[in-house]
C-alpha cells in the first residue's frame, strides 16, 4: 500500500514528512524545540505530532534480507545481465 499520508495538523493538507506532520509543520515545531520552548515529548503529549518511527530502517533490512533469499533461491538471477 502506497497511500500518501497527510499532515495530522488540523487545517493543514500538507504531505506527510516526519512525525505525522508535513515538512512546514515539522520545521515550525522544530524551531520551537530548538529555541527550548518545548520538547518533542511535550509536543507528542499535546497531540501535535507523533513519535519518530524507525520503520524505514527496519523495512530496508527486511527488503535486503528478502532480496538475498530471492537471489539464493534463483541462481539464474545474474544470467542475462550485460556487465
Ligand atoms: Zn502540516
Amino acid at each position: 500500500m502506497t497511500e500518501t499520508k497527510r499532515c495530522m495538523t488540523p487545517d493543514c493538507c500538507g504531505e506527510h514528512y516526519s512525525r505525522g506532520i508535513c515538512r512546514r509543520c515539522y520545521e515550525r515545531l522544530n524551531k520551537r524545540v530548538m529555541r527550548g520552548r518545548t520538547t518533542w515529548v511535550d509536543l507528542i503529549n499535546e497531540g501535535l505530532c507523533k513519535r519518530v518511527k524507525s520503520r524505514l530502517r527496519r523495512d530496508n533490512k527486511v527488503i535486503i534480507k528478502e532480496h538475498i533469499v530471492y537471489i539464493s533461491l534463483n541462481p539464474d538471477y545474474f544470467i542475462g545481465e550485460n556487465i
